[in-house]
């Protein structure tokens, strides 16, 4: 199921900071199922429960493995426990503000704990894109957007 992505720097539901996830059930593991439907549906490297409508902490992404594979993966109540302290500035856009890109400086490698799709604790670095993609959407959980950290703010070509 596609689900309609909520758009607008003023929107009130990407404006809020959301809350954890005390459940993991059946039901929920469906509306996982429909992010990562809709990510991919819209070409999108991560999504925010935000995004779609729900103010709670979720993420999912569809990590880089190498330069043809790709995977998905569902992150509940993710959390960065460690980053480099190198910073990387590159480019970025959001499904939630379609037209625009602007470049936004993030940490280089980040480690993220969080539950999988079953509960499980994990734990996972990414670098390089993943990374970056990871920073992104925690911050829609916080209820901040790119364009709040971005210079260069411009329309996308
Ligand atoms: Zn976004």
């Amino acid at each position: 199921m596609i689900l309609k992505i909520e758009t607008g720097e003023q929107n009130p539901i990407l404006r809020q900071k959301s809350a954890a996830v005390s459940k993991i059930d059946k039901k929920f593991k469906k509306f996982l199922k429909a992010m990562v439907e809709t990510m991919l549906a819209k070409d999108g490297v991560g999504l925010a429960a935000p995004q779609v409508g729900v103010n709670e902490r979720i993420v999912v992404l569809n990590l880089r493995i190498d330069k043809k594979k790709w995977q998905t993966i569902a992150l509940v109540n993710p959390i960065i426990l460690d980053a480099s302290v190198a910073t990387i500035c590159d480019d970025e856009g959001c499904l939630s503000l379609p037209g625009i890109v602007g470049e936004v400086e993030r940490f280089a490698t980040a480690t993220v704990k969080f539950l999988d799709e079953n509960g499980a604790t994990r734990i996972l670095e990414l670098e390089g894109l993943n990374a970056r993609a990871i920073q992104h959407e925690i911050d829609h959980l916080d209820g901040v957007l790119f364009t709040d950290r971005a210079t260069k703010i411009r329309k996308d070509k």
